[in-house]
């Protein structure tokens, strides 16, 4: 019915896009933007790392996790302030543990070398006898060696196993770095 209503030409129109001059379209893309730009910045806004990331730093202001690259939270905490008391805390812990580590093996080796000093007259009274005598040392008194480097050597060994965990934190220490903070972190614990 409406084809007889109508010619032919009218019901071939369509509907035409607006066409603005470019500049009128360029203000209008800076004041609103378009539809798409508008959801995509919204979107970007909202896109945070995840927190278990080692990308990611959780703001001690706001609570929010953020990307660790930032200097500032979105909410406008110095985030590369909080990273470096981080660092620092995290260094201050190293030495910390090197320190009690230092002091408890320092403990534990006061036995080991009482130890070690009784078996001093071993090897010393042979050395003596040897210098001191006019004619040759007996084997027997050169026998007096053996017991003598037995107890240094056990105490040696005991010593490099007290002393392995206090030589590998004062490593630790030495060789500390940001990168390795970096990569030692803790994650950001989630909520
Ligand atoms: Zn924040």
């Amino acid at each position: 019915m409406l084809r007889e209503e109508f010619s032919d030409d009218v019901l071939k129109l369509r509907p035409r896009e607006l066409r603005l001059g470019r500049d009128a379209e360029r203000l209008l893309n800076d004041v609103c933007g378009t539809e798409g730009e508008r959801s995509k910045s919204a979107h970007k806004s909202r896109l945070r790392p995840d927190a278990d990331s080692i990308n990611a730093i959780r703001c001690a202001d706001c609570g929010q996790v953020e990307y660790i690259s930032r200097d500032y939270c979105r909410c406008g905490h110095y985030l590369a302030g909080q990273l470096m008391d981080e660092f620092l805390a995290w260094e201050r812990g190293l030495v910390e543990t090197r320190d009690r580590l230092a002091a408890a093996a320092e403990e534990k080796m006061k036995p080991v070398r009482w130890v070690g000093a009784c078996g001093m007259p071993f090897i010393v009274w042979p050395l003596l006898h040897s210098v001191f005598s006019a004619g040759s040392t007996a084997l027997a008194i050169w026998l007096w060696l053996i017991p003598g480097f037995a107890i240094m050597g056990f105490c040696a060994l005991i010593e490099t196993w007290i002393t392995a965990a206090r030589d590998a934190s004062a490593h630790a220490v030495e060789t500390a770095t940001f990168e390795q903070f970096l990569s030692e972190r803790v994650p950001a614990p989630s909520h």
